[in-house]
C-alpha cells in the first residue's frame, strides 16, 4: 500500500505536469468510491498537495479533487483511446492527455469536496499532524499515544498520532526507536525516539523514491528504491542489523509485523 513517501514521490512528479490544466471531461466507475470523480469536470487544476497518504488537487471552483490510492491505485497519463478494465476514473485534459486512475483491487477512493470539507473522508478528517510540520513534536506524539490503550503500531496505522505511516514505515520506525510494536504504553523517552524515527524513515523513503514491493509505481511508471534500504520490514528470520538476533514475524491486530525481540522490549 502506498504510504507517505510513495504518495509524496507521485505528488512531486504530478504537480508540474497537471498544474494549470483544465479538465474538459471526466468518466468514472459507478462505485460510490469513484463516482464523484466526474464532479471535477470543467475545473482547472491548481496546486497538487498531499496530506498523509491523500493527494489533494486544488480546483479553481473552490473544490478539491481527493485521491487515496488504497492498495493498488495508481495515477498515470494515458494516450486518448488507450485504456483497460482496471481504470476506475479518467479526466480528459486540455492539452490532449488523459489522466487515469487505475486500481485493480479497488481499495482506493476518489472524492470531490468543497475545499477543506472532509466530513465524507473520516480518516483524512481525523488524522494527526504532517510528520515534517512543526506541529509534530515528541510531546505531541507522546500525548497522542497516551489517549488510547491500543497497541502502538495499531495507533500509528490509525493515522491519528501522525499522518502518513503505514505497515512498512511503522515497522521501520518502531525498530529504529527500539519500541515494541505491541506496547500499550509508550514512555516519554520512547516517544521522543519514535518521533525521530518516524521522520527519519519517511525522509529516507522519499529520498529513495518510495518502496516498491509489488504494485507501487511512481507517476512515470518507475519503481522506488527504498526496498533496498529497509532495516526491518520484510526481513523476518534475518539477523537484526543492531544485535544480530533473528528478527521475528508476528501478527498484531491482523497486520503482519516484523520486529526484534531483543532490541524492542515492552
Ligand atoms: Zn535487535
Amino acid at each position: 500500500m502506498p504510504e507517505l513517501p510513495e504518495v509524496e514521490t507521485i505528488r512531486r512528479q504530478l504537480a508540474p505536469r497537471l498544474a494549470g490544466r483544465l479538465i474538459l471531461d471526466a468518466r468514472a466507475h459507478e462505485s460510490a468510491k469513484f463516482a464523484s470523480a466526474v464532479a471535477a469536470r470543467g475545473a482547472r487544476i491548481g496546486e497538487v498537495q498531499r496530506r498523509g497518504k491523500y493527494l489533494l488537487f486544488a480546483l479553481d471552483n473552490d473544490h478539491e479533487l481527493i485521491v487515496h490510492l488504497g492498495m493498488t491505485g495508481m495515477l498515470r497519463i494515458a494516450e486518448p483511446g488507450v485504456t483497460d478494465q482496471y481504470v476506475r476514473a479518467a479526466w480528459d485534459l486540455d492539452d490532449g492527455a488523459v489522466l487515469e486512475y487505475r486500481d485493480v483491487r479497488r481499495f482506493g477512493r476518489i472524492a470531490v469536496v468543497p475545499r477543506g470539507s472532509y466530513a465524507s473522508l473520516p480518516t483524512l478528517a481525523a488524522q494527526g499532524p504532517e510528520p515534517f510540520d512543526d506541529a509534530f513534536t515528541p510531546q505531541q506524539l507522546w500525548t497522542a499515544l497516551g489517549t488510547s490503550t491500543a497497541r502502538v503500531k495499531t495507533q500509528l496505522l490509525s493515522q491519528r498520532p501522525v499522518a502518513g505511516v503505514g505497515n512498512i514505515y511503522a515497522d521501520e520506525a518502531l525498530w529504529r526507536s527500539r519500541v515494541h510494536p505491541a506496547s500499550r504504553h509508550v514512555t516519554k523517552p520512547q516517544a521522543a525516539r519514535l518521533h525521530e524515527a518516524v521522520r527519519h524513515v519517511l525522509a529516507q523513503g522519499i529520498d529513495n523514491g518510495g518502496t516498491t514491493l509489488r504494485d507501487y509505481r511512481n507517476f512515470e511508471g518507475g519503481r522506488g528504491e527504498n526496498q533496498f534500504a529497509l532495516a526491518c520490514y520484510g526481513r523476518g528470520d534475518e539477523p537484526c542489523l543492531r544485535c544480530a538476533t533473528p528478527l521475528r514475524r508476528t501478527v498484531i491486530d491482523a497486520r503482519g509485523t516484523t520486529f526484534c525481540g531483543t532490541c524492542q522490549r515492552r
